[in-house]
């Protein structure tokens, strides 16, 4: 085993950031940030109604070349209505990836679906579409046209995969394998504005897609999600759920279903509008700092840093270095030393179906959630890094 200096490790980060603190991904303001936040202010226009909610919807529908958008408060929001409006009920398993952040089981969980994982795929770190299809064959069975998990009785109705650090799933072998249970797909695409399979974006493959637009992701409003989708109907419905089901009239106030005050309100979208607006921009800034990573660790033992699949666009939204066997057990020692000299580093999440309220959830084997979350690093990826450095 080569000898490795756990300060080489801040060493090569550092030969990227230059000095000073790094946070692990800060969002960068340089456009029309401010011009529109005051606009928002001066015209009175700070809530739920107001012309850049609309004026966001329409820009982001272009940049992801969807036919529908739809803003609101937050991208768990977004995946939580997108699974009530493409009829998932409660009771219903919900297939999601082992390793992911806890929002896309916790948004099963609140519209009181039960989240079953799924491994993920060495390569991709998205749901692996073998090991799917392995385990849906072992423990699921077709009853009148619907998926039922054979260990528990119970329906199984919707995919939720998602596109890890930005990095594309195998979208397209997971949507045939859907089809062939009946399952709805909506891709948490939370990470991945900007990441296409060929030339579609992720979020376009399914029946709905769910961006983030948290203050950590590629371009942020602050607190933000969407769903984008090419089904009006659905679009209509997610608009309607979002604003507590109101509806239409000039003064009365009525209602026609429970509904959710998920609506992004106007200032949000004011500044989504101005990051969407450098969003191209952030993503090449994203994609050039995972060039000037690979070319730090290159010839060091610290392993690997991650890579788009030959066959997809990634916007590298967290640049993420795997450690090669023989470091795992030092990865915390490895982070904390990071972490101590201002640079922000973590690991991947906890596997999903270790948490307390999953740990006894529907699963199929975990093997390679467990072994990237023991070995992944994730990097400080602030597009300003590279703006800086260039
Ligand atoms: C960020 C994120 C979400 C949730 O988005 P919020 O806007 O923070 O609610 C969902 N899924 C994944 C994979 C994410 O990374």
């Amino acid at each position: 085993m080569a000898r490795v200096d756990v300060r080489d490790f801040v060493g090569f980060i550092r030969e990227v950031t230059g000095s000073g603190p790094k946070g692990l991904h800060e969002p960068v303001f340089s456009g029309n940030e401010k011009t529109y936040l005051n606009d928002c202010i001066d015209s009175g226009y700070v809530s739920s109604v107001g012309p850049y909610v609309d004026a966001f919807e329409e820009a982001l529908r272009g940049f992801v070349g969807s036919k529908f958008a739809v803003a609101v408060v937050n991208g768990t929001a977004a995946l939580h209505l997108s699974l009530i409006a493409a009829g998932i009920k409660p009771g219903d398993e919900v297939l999601v990836p082992a390793l992911s952040f806890v929002a896309t089981a916790n948004a099963v969980s609140q519209m009181g679906g039960i989240p079953h994982f799924v491994d993920v795929d060495e390569s991709t770190w998205g749901v692996n579409p073998t090991e799917l299809r392995f385990h849906l064959e072992l423990i699921g069975q077709m009853r009148n046209g619907q998926l039922i998990n054979k260990l528990t009785g119970r329906p199984i109705t919707a995919l939720v995969p998602m596109h890890t650090l930005g990095h594309p799933a195998e979208i397209e072998s997971l949507i045939a394998i859907a089809a062939e249970y009946q399952l709805a797909v909506i891709e948490d695409a939370a990470e991945s504005l900007g990441s296409f399979v060929g030339n579609r974006h992720t979020g376009l493959f399914g029946r709905l897609g769910v961006i983030s637009l948290n203050g950590n992701k590629t371009i942020t409003a602050g607190g933000g999600g969407a769903i984008v989708t090419d089904d009006e109907a659905l679009a209509h419905q997610l608009k309607h759920l979002s604003t507590t089901a109101r509806q239409p009239h000039r003064f009365e106030i009525s209602h026609d279903t429970i509904g959710f005050n998920y609506r992004m309100p106007n200032v949000n979208a004011a500044l989504g509008l101005a990051q969407l607006e450098k969003a191209t921009n952030l993503i090449e800034c994203q994609r050039s700092l995972f060039s000037l990573y690979e070319r730090a660790f290159d010839g060091g033992s610290f392993g690997v840093v991650r890579r788009e699949p030959d066959w997809a666009r990634s916007n590298y939204w967290l640049q993420a270095i795997t450690l090669p066997d023989t470091l795992i057990d030092k990865r915390d020692e490895l982070i904390e030393t990071a972490i101590a000299s201002g640079l922000q580093c973590r690991p991947l999440w906890v596997p999903l179906n270790r948490l307390g309220p999953y740990k006894a959830n529907p699963r199929s084997r975990t093997r390679v959630a467990e072994s990237l979350y023991s070995r992944v690093i994730c990097l400080p990826s602030s597009s300003d890094i590279v703006r800086r450095a260039t």
